[in-house]
């Protein structure tokens, strides 16, 4: 079947890539024109494992190509999927104007029947507002159908995410656009076994923004009881086990840290919040989620505060800029929280990741970067430990410890046993944990 996705960020290239290696003829088509002669050129604009080889392999079977032409996308397929961003706009709304302008853009083409699947993450009923869209700026009198289809893939495991999900969701209005869906992810139901969903599009919205705002309770909600941990001695770890072994809890989405990042959980938390108030149905639980995930980060900022005393002139290695592992995104990433507040103190810095480097010297740029962890923890007063790279959970820290000025570290990922840092003789702070302290030398 011939697809259309519009967007061709971290959702729409995977699920792009994904439609074509089950089979389908797809066009990604994206504004950033920068970015599609990139994917010509078969650079990768994302990191993301395993995706290479998918674009590679498909676009050398024909079966993946890349546009920055709407008309040409709207030309190409009877069915079009928006998965441009919807980054946070005005008091927590979610901006609406990329998945808008797809919408009045798509329109002006259309001289037959279309299918407008939402895949980006989109606040319930926005199906209505893309309908009326539609109406207005269509040219010619032709029928179209507003599916829902939100994505649940995760960065770093989203290849696998997308042949393997935990469920297809669909919300649709008409036969029409449910047999088209049903057609297209047949492929991928079929090797998974997954359940296939379909509900009205309404409910599919809701349901991608419900889920998101309960996986960033579940991890508000452990990250809470870590502090309970620090101010009781109960150690999280012990009580993350206990508690994931009942079923009707699970043991996953129950690591504290040092709070959610990333494009997703944020924002998609704050439109739920503002949705709610809207609809006169305040979301106050979520508002506690948000606090504790703030608090989370603060908290983290004081131990290396009260560690260091005064920050100025100290050198304070951070080691992971992305929002987690597995992926080079920056968005709303921990660093992006810590970098800020401690030049703003003074404090020299020097930062380490394997992949998301070139991004997030976009956001700040002219900082100084190391190549390995070691490097980067070398001379440091103080580590910071903020993405659980594999790197730096299989540092050697008998090295470590020998290249740092000061051996402290603080983190923010529990990648660290306390045990092992006692026996290094490290200072060492963790979430949820007794710290660690290496005796006094005698005086
Ligand atoms: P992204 O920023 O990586 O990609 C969006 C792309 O859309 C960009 O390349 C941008 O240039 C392009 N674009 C914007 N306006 C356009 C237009 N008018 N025409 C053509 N292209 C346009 O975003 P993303 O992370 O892929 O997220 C996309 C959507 O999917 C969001 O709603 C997000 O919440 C949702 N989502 C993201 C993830 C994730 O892990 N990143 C997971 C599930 C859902």
């Amino acid at each position: 079947m011939k697809l259309t996705i519009v967007g061709t960020g971290y959702v729409g290239l995977v699920t792009g890539a994904t439609f074509a290696e089950i089979g389908h003829q797809v066009l990604c088509v994206d504004n950033d024109a920068a970015k599609i002669e990139k994917l010509r050129r078969l650079e990768m604009p994302i990191y993301e494992d395993g995706l290479d080889p998918l674009v590679r392999r498909n676009v050398a079977a024909g079966r993946l190509a890349f546009s920055t032409s709407i008309a040409e996308g709207t030309a190409h397929a009877e069915v079009i999927f928006i998965a441009v961003g919807t980054p946070p706009g005005y008091r927590g709304e979610p901006n609406m104007s990329y998945v808008e302008r797809v919408g009045r853009e798509v329109a002006e083409h259309m001289t037959s029947y279309r299918l407008l699947v939402e895949k980006s993450t989109v606040i319930v009923n926005t199906n209505e507002q893309l309908r009326r869209t539609l109406n207005k700026y269509l040219k010619q009198d032709v029928p179209f159908d507003i599916a829902s289809n939100p994505e649940f893939l995760r960065e770093g495991t989203a290849i696998q995410d997308a042949f393997h999900p935990d469920r297809i969701v669909v919300g649709v209005e008409s036969e029409r656009s449910a047999a088209l869906l049903r057609e297209i992810y047949a492929p991928i139901v079929e090797r998974s076994g997954c359940p296939y969903l379909q509900m009205n599009t309404a409910s599919a919205e809701l349901t991608k923004h419900a889920a998101n705002s309960f996986l960033a309770m579940k991890i508000s909600f452990i990250n809470a009881v870590s502090r309970i941990c620090e101010l009781t001695g109960a150690d999280i770890d012990q009580v993350a086990h206990g508690l994931g072994l009942d079923r009707r809890i699970g043991p996953h989405f129950l690591q504290a840290g040092v709070g959610y990042g990333g494009s997703c959980f944020p924002k998609d938390v704050d439109a739920f919040v503002r949705m709610g108030e809207e609809l006169g149905y305040p979301l106050d639980l979520l508002k506690e989620v948000q606090k504790i995930n703030a608090a989370q980060r603060e908290h983290l900022m004081r131990k290396l505060q009260q560690e260091l005393w005064v920050l100025e002139e100290k050198t304070v290695a951070i080691l992971g800029l992305a929002f987690k592992a597995g992926t080079d995104d920056v968005r709303e990433s921990p660093a992006l929280y810590f970098v800020p507040r401690l030049l703003e103190r003074k404090a020299r810095l020097r930062l380490w990741d394997p992949v998301a480097r070139e991004k997030f010297d976009l956001a700040h740029p002219g900082l100084s970067y190391a190549e390995t962890p070691l490097e980067c923890v070398r001379g440091a007063d103080a580590a910071l430990v903020l993405t659980d790279w594999p790197a730096v959970r299989t540092a050697n820290l008998a090295e470590w410890r020998r290249a740092m000025r000061c051996p402290i570290v603080i983190d923010g990922r529990n990648v660290f046993s306390p045990a092992q840092m006692a026996e290094h003789g490290f200072t060492y702070h963790s979430v949820g944990r007794r710290p660690v302290a290496p005796p006094r030398p005698p005086l």
